[in-house]
């Protein structure tokens, strides 16, 4: 598909998940751009984490089944499959989060077809762009072959990016071995790169309830707006806007735009519906976003961080994208399980990147280095510490060849890492990132606190959509079709064709 020459976004107000409204507004807003999808069209929800101890951090299942109805009510024959499709986070099977958000009963009531994005066959798009991390992605076949693709986020803060919208929710159109991958401190080049895989026709926002502060376990804040939009860069600038972040000052968007992906500027995007800019703005007032930096966010706590550069520090001083975000989520997801978990967290440093600072442990106290390019010499008491970067280069790292690092194994692997080292003072946690997954392990091991991935409320769901995951894609692989597949894929209609020189409007100002 080529990018719209006629960017546009519309404002609707609507406070509440009512599926008939949802629909009615959502199907006007395909006919006021003209759009009607055909052939394979995809649904691509944000679910990065769901239930009632994530309540706002994804797109409630009313409004995907009001996008669903809107969608039919626009089909003039020619969709061939519609489908919703989905990779969630933190190592989960995309089958529990659909559950715990009320997924399946709506697919059953809509019909439609649904993916998990890992039990897919992952197939590889080649980037042939300047400034590109890599030279392919892989990404699920559905998203590779959609023809008409439906971006339907959830309207949130994002730790490491400042904002999640549109662009950043492609995330999930990857599975976890590939989204790791460069989720470091260029991660918001890595979402701009992911933007080659697919383009929307067609956005719609969950901003009804959106989220603030967070990204996992946001505070909701009643915004009462379904924002449509048929250009993503165009769509995410908007949504700075209103919640007064200057688009240019998000990497991802600033990046797509120079690439010929859309425009930031308001002047260049038509803006409809029945609420105004100003009014979205005034609704939006005090919206609060995440990026703060890890040594803040502990402050007062029983944890003390200290953040050095991270590889290649002539680009930035500080690793938004990878281990100090993921960290902060960790303990805000122990926070939502066990109340008394900053209470029973001992004593304890965690450093990330090369950092040369004192660090101010105490005996007993454990120093925890987390990533793969933490260094450190000096003492620590009266010990002399040398901790060595572990850091391979980018290119090293082929998504090919990138393992899978199952929930099960990591929980066997923190566990027996802490109980080596228990009687040790440092102790360093590998990767890059170190996801928020294995931080979390850590974080229970050390301070004895209830464990999310056992909670008994979600126990028998997690046991259930974990084997069924692993059971569907062992049966994938032993009727003969492989996880991946390396060479150029086939595309469907959505796949971007950008013009060859981006307009000069769009260009780094
Ligand atoms: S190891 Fe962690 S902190 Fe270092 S670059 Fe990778 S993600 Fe960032």
């Amino acid at each position: 598909m080529k990018i719209t020459s006629r960017p546009r976004v519309i404002l609707r107000r609507c406070s509440t998940y009512d599926v008939a409204k949802i629909r009615s507004i959502v199907r006007s807003g395909l006919e006021e751009l003209s759009l009607r999808p055909h052939g394979r069209t995809l649904i691509k929800p944000n679910v990065v984490a769901s239930g009632a101890h994530f309540p706002h951090a994804y797109t409630r299942p009313e409004f995907v089944e009001g996008v669903i109805g809107a969608l039919k009510d626009r089909d003039d024959g020619r969709v061939r499959e519609l489908a919703v499709g989905e990779r969630c986070g933190i190592t989960l099977p995309t089958r529990m989060t659909y559950e715990s958000a009320g997924y399946y009963p709506m697919f059953r009531r809509t019909g439609v077809k649904h993916y998990h994005f890992e039990e897919e066959q992952q197939v590889e798009i080649p980037l042939t762009h300047e400034g590109r991390l890599r030279d392919y992605v892989f990404t699920p076949e559905p998203v590779a072959k959609a023809d008409f693709f439906v971006n339907c986020p959830k309207f949130k803060s994002h730790p490491w990016t400042t904002v999640t919208f549109s662009m950043k929710n492609y995330i999930g159109i990857q599975d976890d071995r590939h989204r790791l991958i460069d989720h470091d401190h260029r991660l918001n080049e890595k979402v701009a790169d992911l933007q080659y895989i697919v383009q929307p026709q067609f956005i719609a926002i969950d901003a009804i309830t959106a989220g603030e502060g967070r990204m996992l376990t946001p505070s909701p804040f009643d915004l009462g707006l379904i924002i449509m939009g048929n250009n993503q860069v165009a769509f995410d600038s908007v949504c700075c806007q209103i919640i007064g972040v200057d688009p240019r000052s998000v990497e991802h968007i600033r990046l797509a735009s120079e690439r010929g992906f859309g425009p930031m500027d308001l002047g260049e995007i038509e803006i409809t519906g029945d609420v105004t800019l100003e009014e979205a703005k005034h609704k939006a007032k005090g919206f609060k976003v995440g990026l703060v930096r890890v040594e803040k966010y502990f402050e007062g706590t029983n944890i003390t961080a200290y953040a050095g550069s991270p590889p290649e520090p002539e680009r930035t001083d500080y690793c938004w994208g990878g281990c100090p975000g993921a960290i902060e989520e960790a303990i805000e997801i122990l926070r939502e399980y066990d109340k008394e978990c900053d209470a029973k967290m001992p004593r304890m440093h965690v450093v990330f990147g090369a950092y040369e600072g004192p660090i101010d442990a105490k005996p007993g106290e454990k120093v925890i280095f987390i990533g793969d390019c933490a260094t450190y010499k000096g003492k620590i008491g009266d010990q002399l510490v040398s901790v060595e970067s572990l850091y391979r280069e980018r290119s090293a790292r082929d998504p090919y060849t990138a393992k899978h690092d199952d929930v099960l194994a990591k929980m066997v692997k923190v566990t027996t890492k802490l109980a080596m080292a228990r009687n040790e003072t440092t102790l360093r946690l590998e990767g890059c990132p170190v996801s928020v997954a294995e931080q979390v392990l850590t974080l229970v091991t050390l301070g004895k606190t209830k464990n999310p991935y056992f909670a008994p409320d979600q126990l028998l769901d997690f046991n259930k959509a974990y084997v069924a995951w692993r059971g569907a894609s062992l049966a994938k692989r032993i009727a003969g079709k492989p996880y991946q597949v390396h060479g150029a894929c086939s595309r469907g209609d959505a796949a971007p064709e950008l013009p060859s020189e981006p307009p000069s409007s769009q260009a780094a100002e």
